[in-house]
């Protein structure tokens, strides 16, 4: 049972990050803010699967500008990614923006950034300081490690803090995994607010799950993380959602979807368990609700999964034995076919669900 470390609670829009508050999962569109209908197409793809927040990078005004008509058309809370230009800042919060990720070291005159701070107090809006390896002042820090990344984002923090500004979340990604690691924990060690957890530029799929999965996962096991982001190289919205969700659940933060249970086959396979896992997952995919589903590849060690799991099903040659909450049902499936058995597993899903 993993003990949540107690942080500061704020909210991005409606969703509450840090204190009590559920793990947050959040993503970044990838097409230019500017294209609205591009935006609100990705938009709405998060939304189908469950993102929670999404960021909209702000290169330009007319960028900041189009952040108005994004928001009349989605209820996903928006947060306003900005780099040095304390204008943008203010477009975005007047056009209704949620959240911030600015780093007010980056603005050179102490008067904006106490214009933007006010603008944000009077609305209740958060602003993230997110310190990464790659965009660390390399004339201070030499070389990007924990202690420099901590030590970055303190500075920032302290321009917010000497404001009277508390409702500030803080990331300090690096796409090495250890330092990323390092920081987040010695970060918790000096202030209590909320943590975006993230590797950055974590690189193609494969590569990216990986990398995040051990990044993320080691510092969710100690407590540390409020909220978080998979990024994956590309178009690859729904990926980084259901990454996000399957590491949250593999620990047991937040159950949600369902969760496969299916045997890596071997040679006493009977069956093409491969197939069958890939078409029920392509039918399962949109389910919230949790369940534990197993799905095993022969009569052997089939059975025994099974009966840990909600729904079981162990597939032999010529029939197959569906198990509910540990008990054998008088359910067979003779000459099962993938098909079949997708079909069959969808169907007690879904009468499970709808009682
Ligand atoms: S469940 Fe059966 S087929 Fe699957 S790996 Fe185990 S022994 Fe092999």
């Amino acid at each position: 049972m993993i003990t949540r470390r107690k942080t500061r609670k704020i909210y991005v829009g409606p969703v509450a990050v840090g204190g009590d508050a559920p793990i947050s999962i959040q993503s970044m569109t990838s097409v230019p803010t500017v294209d609205v209908k591009a935006v609100l197409n990705q938009l709405h793809r998060l939304e189908e699967v469950g993102c929670d927040i999404v960021r909209l990078g702000i290169p330009d005004e007319a960028s900041a500008y189009a952040v108005g008509e994004i928001k009349k058309h989605t209820s996903l809370p928006l947060v306003a990614d900005i780099h040095f230009d304390y204008r943008l800042a203010l477009i975005c919060i007047q056009q209704g923006i949620d959240g911030l990720r600015l780093n007010p070291g980056n603005i050179r005159q102490r008067e904006h950034v106490e214009t933007v701070v006010k603008a944000c107090k009077e609305r209740r809006i958060p602003i993230r300081i997110g310190v990464n390896s790659g965009s660390i002042d390399r004339s201070r820090y030499p070389h990007p490690t924990a202690e420099a990344l901590v030590d970055s984002a303190l500075r920032h923090i302290q321009i917010l803090e000497e404001l009277d500004f508390f409702d500030i979340k803080v990331s300090l990604k690096s796409s090495d995994v250890p330092t990323m690691v390092e920081a987040y924990r010695l970060f918790a060690t000096q202030r209590d607010y909320p943590l975006h957890l993230g590797v950055t530029e974590a690189g193609p799929l494969s590569q990216a799950l990986i990398k995040s999965g051990i990044g993320i996962g080691s510092l969710l096991l100690d407590g540390i993380g409020d909220t978080l982001r998979v990024s994956i190289t590309g178009d690859n919205l729904e990926d980084e959602i259901e990454a996000a969700r399957i590491i949250l659940r593999s620990l047991g933060l937040r159950k949600e979807g369902i969760e496969i249970i299916s045997c890596p086959t071997c040679a006493r396979k009977e069956f093409d368990v491969a197939r069958t896992v890939e078409l029920f997952q392509q039918k399962t995919r949109h389910i919230r609700e949790y369940l534990r589903v197993a799905i095993m590849g022969c009569v052997v060690n089939g059975p025994g999964e099974a009966l840990e799991s909600d729904i079981g099903i162990a597939i032999g040659k010529s029939s197959a034995i569906v198990i509910e909450n540990g008990q054998k049902t008088s359910l067979k499936i003779p000459n099962p076919t993938p098909e079949a058995i997708a079909t069959v597993l969808v169907k007690e899903i879904e009468k499970r669900l709808h009682h």
